[in-house]
């Protein structure tokens, strides 16, 4: 897995000063990190899951990808006011302010395994509030996977104080 980080380009104080963006369209392009990551992340869910949630906008690469190596259905979770049918909304807290997401109303049966797919984990918020949409949808979510973890932003401890575990590929330090 160190040839994926070093596939993951680091872009400093953006998109504001002190933070260290990890830019994952670096490793998007590149054809074998790209299915080796995605194979990583499918490969402990293979045969439990019954469908993968991804987060907009890279959870929707990766957790598609992800999805068809699955053999299962893809469903959005999108910024709010994006999905054209009957939805759900879930706020969550950012650094400065709040913010929304959405997920479509029946796009999960009762009791269906859900897997949720980002690119990152830093504080955790947004996926727990992807978490609670499914949950409040009738999912039962089946784990978390993120290509990159922060680990001193807590969010893998956070999502696990909800009983819920995660899969991560690569860590870095910092924010
Ligand atoms: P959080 O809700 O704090 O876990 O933040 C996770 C979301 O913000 C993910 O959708 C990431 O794509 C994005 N994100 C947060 N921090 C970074 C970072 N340092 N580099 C790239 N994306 C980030």
């Amino acid at each position: 897995m160190n040839d994926l980080k070093s596939l993951i380009r680091a872009i400093p104080d953006y998109p504001k000063p002190g933070i260290m963006f990890r830019d994952v369209t670096t490793l998007m392009g590149h054809p074998a990190g790209f299915k080796s990551a995605i194979d990583a992340l499918a490969a402990p869910f293979m045969g439990k899951v019954d469908a993968v949630a991804g987060i907009e906008a890279r959870g929707f690469v990766f957790g598609g990808a992800v999805a068809e190596k699955l053999g299962c259905g893809f469903i959005p979770v999108r910024k709010k006011g994006k999905l054209p049918w009957t939805t759900i909304g879930q706020q969550y807290t950012l650094e400065y302010g709040i913010d929304t997401i959405e997920i479509h109303l029946d796009a999960i049966q009762k009791g269906q395994r859900i897997l949720i797919v980002d690119d990152l984990i830093a504080t955790g918020g947004t996926a727990e509030a992807a978490v609670k949409l499914v949950s409040r949808v009738g999912g039962t979510v089946a784990g978390c996977a993120f290509v990159i973890d922060l680990p001193e932003l807590g969010g893998v401890k956070l999502l696990a104080s909800h009983g819920i575990a995660s899969h991560t590929l690569v860590a870095f330090e910092g924010h």
